[in-house]
């Protein structure tokens, strides 16, 4: 029995995903709590194919609070990297420090509010550190992230700048296109 909690995913042609998100105003009540946990439930339905038919979901392995209509700093992420699962929902997040090395998805970037697939290099840090209050594990954490997982994080952590992964594209005016990046 598939039992989907469903999100109102909302798209880039609204100005809400173009916007710098506030701090998300603590402590946290327990709606945000379980709506955040939601958010990840919602990524780890959307990566079942049975569900992607019922349901007409794109399968994700992050989603930010403008990509479901609130204007705050928080984002769930849920995927699998060389048998980790990373499996969180950071509350006012900060990117602590970043590798000098870049890196980028050969295959490109896609994102749950962009309706069609856009192709270019999105270059990101190789390595990111980033902190945040989890509320899976109700606690402050500090994570230390590399290659895809990294790329994940830093596509999340963008929405909440009202950036997405076009505006990225060879752009030099953001990251600054690297030729020494290297593909992944
Ligand atoms: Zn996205």
């Amino acid at each position: 029995m598939i039992d989907v909690k469903l999100l109102n995913i909302h798209y880039d042609d609204e100005g809400l995903l173009h916007q710098k998100c506030k701090e998300v105003p603590l402590p946290l009540d327990e709606e945000k709590k379980q709506l955040i946990k939601d958010m990840v439930q919602y990524l780890k339905d959307s990566q079942d194919e049975e569900n992607q038919r019922e349901y007409s979901i794109r399968s994700g392995v992050g989603l930010a609070a403008p990509q479901i209509g609130i204007n705050e700093r928080f984002f769930a992420v849920y995927f699998h990297d060389n048998e980790k699962e990373y499996s969180y929902g950071l509350v006012n997040p900060k990117i602590v420090s970043t590798s000098s090395k870049k890196i980028y998805l050969d295959s490109g970037e896609g994102c749950l509010s962009v309706k069609k697939d856009i192709e270019g290099h999105v270059i990101r840090y190789k390595r990111i550190t980033i902190k945040g209050y989890d509320v899976l594990s109700e606690k402050e954490v500090l994570l230390r992230l590399t290659d895809y997982p990294a790329i994940v994080f830093q596509h999340e952590y963008d929405h909440l700048d009202g950036i997405l992964y076009y505006d990225r594209i060879n752009s030099e005016n953001l990251l600054g296109f690297d030729e020494n990046a290297e593909a992944i």
